[in-house]
């Protein structure tokens, strides 16, 4: 390697979007590839999702426009820089995995759209985020449209994520008579129906425009300032450091379809974004500079296609670099393995060759070697990376298996893939009856076919809806509070969880049993 390890990593930057289906996650990206010079044509691609397992939004592109990029993990360089965008995927793909793959990234970008505020899943990503105490940079997209006005929206940031936001930018104007943007943090103005080579006014020193400009005469800019001073007052002050621990989050508007603002987000970012941090381990902190390479598996990928029955473990990269042929051990069994020609490298062939270190992702074909969590390590380190953590279940069904005569290979099936992570495994008390929970659909899809491909077991699943599940404080409970509209089952650690019906059932359950606290693992930290 040309540069030195401790450069490559520190050129690093590893990040997911993270946001509502139809903010704008696919054409953002779009566009940051095309900074990265990894595709031409910056035009829309956006193209009707068919197929029940056309994956990832990814792979539109690449059905599009023919480039080689992966469909979980895209890689391109801009600016010294190499950055690694990890795919969340929503709709129907969302699963556990989509909130694993937060584990493996330092950074996250939040995409709200103008007109929508906070949505439902950027809520739930967002929770997994501040978790880590990540960094989250937020892009508010679509204002070439009418939406909420700017100061409305921050309020909602502050509000509903309970997190600070810090304005690098500020609209002059949205929908039709959107102007562009007052740039606070490079002290320009960035004008959205101007050519590039005038699209920026300067600033003086008191923020004003340089010079003469009609646009100094417009309500929409005097009100812009308004705004901005109000900002200067009474917002919250710019400060690395909560940038860095995840409580403050900069904020940066504008449009990502006409590809306005993108830039300018996307060399900001760079400038705060952490380049891979110190991994915690069982031995302490793990340097993402030293030399020996090591990293842990933070997904699993099932083939859906029969005719295929491998995996792709993906690992994150915590130390060290990786080689083709490279001998690691296998924290978990202490098993040697040579990650040879069945390592598939996830990343745009032309750039990487084979240098990937701290902060890139690698896929590596399984075919039962691996587990969710499991650390990979080259040399004597013997380590292992702190476990991940269990996101909370919402959609539960019952499963039995088909054949009663196949019991063994059924209870095979599924004690393995709930050990692998696939989906969470929950039991009722008098008959343990067996519910499998999981936060997407399609995790039961995968386990239905897992367990007829793999473990040659039919299954029977019926589905029992959408709960609300919460565990109990001293694991002590009555099993006489069971009920249809608050299921008590244990998991798979004998832990005591209700499964609540609604919000309402849980509300009232609270209110006639004040003694008993529940929690929700994923509101803990
Ligand atoms: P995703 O589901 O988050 O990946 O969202 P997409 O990138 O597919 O965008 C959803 C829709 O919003 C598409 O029709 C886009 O063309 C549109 N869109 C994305 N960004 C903008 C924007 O800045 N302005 C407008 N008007 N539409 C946008």
């Amino acid at each position: 390697m040309a540069k030195t390890l401790k450069a490559e990593v520190e050129s690093r930057r590893t990040f997911a979007i993270i946001s509502h289906p139809d903010a704008g996650k696919t054409t953002m990206t779009e566009k940051l590839l095309y900074f990265g010079g990894a595709i031409r044509d910056a035009g829309t691609v956006k193209g009707k999702k068919t197929g029940k397992y056309a994956t990832s939004d990814w792979m539109e592109i690449e059905k599009q426009r023919g480039i080689s990029v992966t469909s979980s993990v895209m890689q391109f360089d801009y600016e010294g820089f190499r950055i690694n965008i990890l795919d969340t995927p929503g709709h129907q793909d969302f699963s556990e995995d989509t909130y694993r793959t937060l584990m493996a990234v330092d950074s996250a970008v939040m995409i709200i759209d103008s007109a929508k505020g906070i949505e439902e899943q950027t809520l739930k990503l967002f929770k997994v985020c501040r978790m880590r105490g990540i960094p989250i940079f937020t892009f508010i997209n679509k204002l070439d449209r009418q939406g909420r006005t700017p100061l409305e929206l921050l309020a909602e940031l502050e509000e509903v994520l309970g997190i600070e936001s810090y304005p690098m930018n500020w609209p002059i104007g949205m929908g039709k008579e959107f102007y562009g943007i007052y740039d606070r943090y490079n002290s320009r103005i960035e004008q959205f129906r101007v050519d590039e080579d005038q699209r920026f006014l300067e600033l003086d020193e008191d923020g004003e425009i340089l010079g003469d400009h009609p646009l100094k005469e417009s309500d929409l800019y005097t009100q812009a300032l308004e705004e901005i001073m109000l900002l200067e007052e009474a917002g919250n002050e710019f400060s690395v450091e909560k940038i860095n621990n995840g409580t403050l989050s900069p904020v940066f508007f504008g449009s990502a379809l006409t590809n306005f603002g993108v830039q300018t987000f996307l060399e900001t970012y760079l400038k705060f974004a952490p380049s891979p941090q110190p991994r915690m381990t069982n031995e302490g902190e793990i340097d993402p500079s030293s030399e020996g390479f090591s990293g842990f598996i933070f997904k699993i990928q099932a083939n859906m296609n029969p005719a295929h029955r491998d995996r792709i473990a993906f690992v994150r990269i915590c130390s060290g670099q990786f080689e083709r042929g490279m001998n690691v051990a296998l924290t978990r069994t202490g098993k040697q393995i040579k990650l040879s020609q069945s390592t598939q490298f996830l990343a745009d062939d032309r750039s990487t060759v084979n240098a990937a270190v701290s902060g890139d992702i690698i896929g590596l074909y399984d075919t039962g070697t691996y587990q969710i969590g499991d650390t990979i390590y080259e040399g004597k380190q013997n380590i292992q990376y702190e476990k991940l953590p269990q996101f909370t279940p919402e959609l539960f069904v019952r499963v039995t298996a088909k054949n009663v005569m196949k019991q063994k290979s059924f209870h095979k099936g599924v004690e393995q893939l709930v050990q692998e992570g696939a989906i969470q495994l929950y039991k009722t008390y008098r008959m343990e009856d067996y519910i499998l929970g999981a936060v997407g659909q399609l995790q039961f899809e995968v386990f239905e076919h897992r367990m007829k491909n793999e473990y040659n077991s039919d299954v029977i699943m019926e589905s029992i809806g959408s709960k609300i599940a919460r565990w109990i404080e001293n694991d002590k409970i009555d099993e006489s509070l069971s009920s249809q509209r608050s299921l008590l089952v244990k998991d798979r650690f004998d832990k005591p969880l209700f499964l609540f019906e609604n919000d309402f059932a849980l509300r009232w359950f609270q209110d006639k049993n004040p003694d008993i606290k529940l929690y929700n693992p994923m509101d803990e930290h």
